[in-house]
């Protein structure tokens, strides 16, 4: 294990990293169209880390301060055995908690396993109550195994659990009231995520993001007014409401409308091991060549670190600056 423990992963900006993002697999059983195309080239398996080569940086990550990981890809529960890696990851010394973004799709059959193995979180990913809106979005025609995965995930005894959806101008609308009442019957958390840059088609306009200030609106009307939960986390990503009838909760990701950049706490590293400093960075760091060529513990920390000391301001998506990266979402990990 490195020498320097507990320093913490600070970067230029005084901001304290502690949420690692690992992403298990670039491969997905949906087509999601803001996220990847129809006809993709995936990864070869050998270059993908194995569960112990992520076992071992998530074991060093935890030495300089990292305490929170979220496994997401592509689809995390297309890697066969997910659980075997939750279950290696749960006893990680310093891991506080472990969360998982998935499609909902193969989780019926995975929900109870992953939570007797030590899963504490769950985001599922739903971006429309209707079942060809979901054909047209995620390209594929299985609306109802995500709902029956929602279902097994909530019989196995996570909670709370999030369903993500992204709001798209002139797609979302309709269905901010209705995600939002299909979460508040089955006792979920709604998040709607501002669209972000990160699609195939590179089709992303600031036009064609519906703002978080226009979902309240919605919501509003809709089902009750909101007002800003009590217990809001600053380094949070999230915009936390609660409905003042007291039925529930609702968040937004404003990752376009109202950027957090200055309290961002996040890295992330890809399928293949490349260390990334923000979901938008240009820059990566070889972690696999590092594992797979003898490298210590000691100089895994110190990439981790130098990647972190190098991160930048903020991404910039509302300035004729931004650079949307090569990489989609998918071979990222959101
Ligand atoms: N396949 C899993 C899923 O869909 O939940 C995990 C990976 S997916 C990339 C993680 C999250 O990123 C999902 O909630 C998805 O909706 C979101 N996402 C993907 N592309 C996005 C984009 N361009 N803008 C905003 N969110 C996006
Ligand atoms: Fe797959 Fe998730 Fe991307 Fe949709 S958002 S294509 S489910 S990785």
């Amino acid at each position: 294990m490195p020498t320097e423990t507990r320093a913490g992963l600070v970067d230029s900006f005084g901001r304290r990293h502690n949420n690692l993002r690992v992403s298990v697999t670039d491969r997905c059983n949906l087509r999601c169209v803001y996220c990847m195309p129809e006809n993709v080239a995936f990864l070869p398996r050998a270059e993908v880390l194995t569960f112990e080569e992520i076992e071992r940086v998530v074991r060093v990550a935890t030495t300089l301060g990292i305490d929170k990981v979220r496994l997401t890809g592509g689809e995390p529960l297309l890697r066969r055995d997910l659980p075997r890696l939750v279950e290696l990851l749960a006893v990680v010394p310093g891991l506080s908690d472990i969360g998982l973004t998935t499609n909902g799709i193969l989780l019926a059959r995975e929900a109870r396993r992953l939570r007797d193995a030590g899963l504490a979180r769950i985001n599922i990913s739903l971006d429309t109550m209707d079942r060809g809106k979901f054909q047209q979005i995620t390209r594929r025609d299985d609306f109802d195994r995500v709902i029956e995965g929602i279902l097994a995930a909530k019989e196995a005894g996570f909670h709370p659990i999030k369903i993500n959806a992204v709001a798209i101008r002139g797609f979302t609308e309709d269905d901010v009231v209705l995600l939002a009442r299909f979460a508040l019957e089955h006792g979920l958390e709604m998040r709607f995520i501002e669209y972000m840059p990160l699609d195939a088609g590179r089709l992303w306009e600031r036009e064609k993001v519906l703002f978080a200030a226009e979902m309240i609106e919605l919501l509003e009307t809709g089902i009750a007014p909101l007002k800003p939960t009590a217990d809001q986390d600053p380094r949070a990503p999230a915009l936390d409401y609660e409905y003042t009838d007291g039925s529930g909760r609702v968040g937004f990701i404003a990752s376009v409308s109202r950027p957090f950049c200055m309290s961002c706490n996040r890295i992330r590293i890809t399928a293949e091991g490349k260390l990334r400093n923000c979901l938008f960075s240009l820059e990566e760091t070889d972690l696999r060549a590092l594992l797979r060529t003898g490298g210590s513990d000691d100089q895994i920390a110190q990439a981790v670190r130098d990647s972190v000391a190098a991160k930048w301001e903020g991404h910039e998506i509302n300035t004729a600056r931004f650079i949307q990266p090569e990489r989609m979402m998918h071979s990222i990990g959101g």
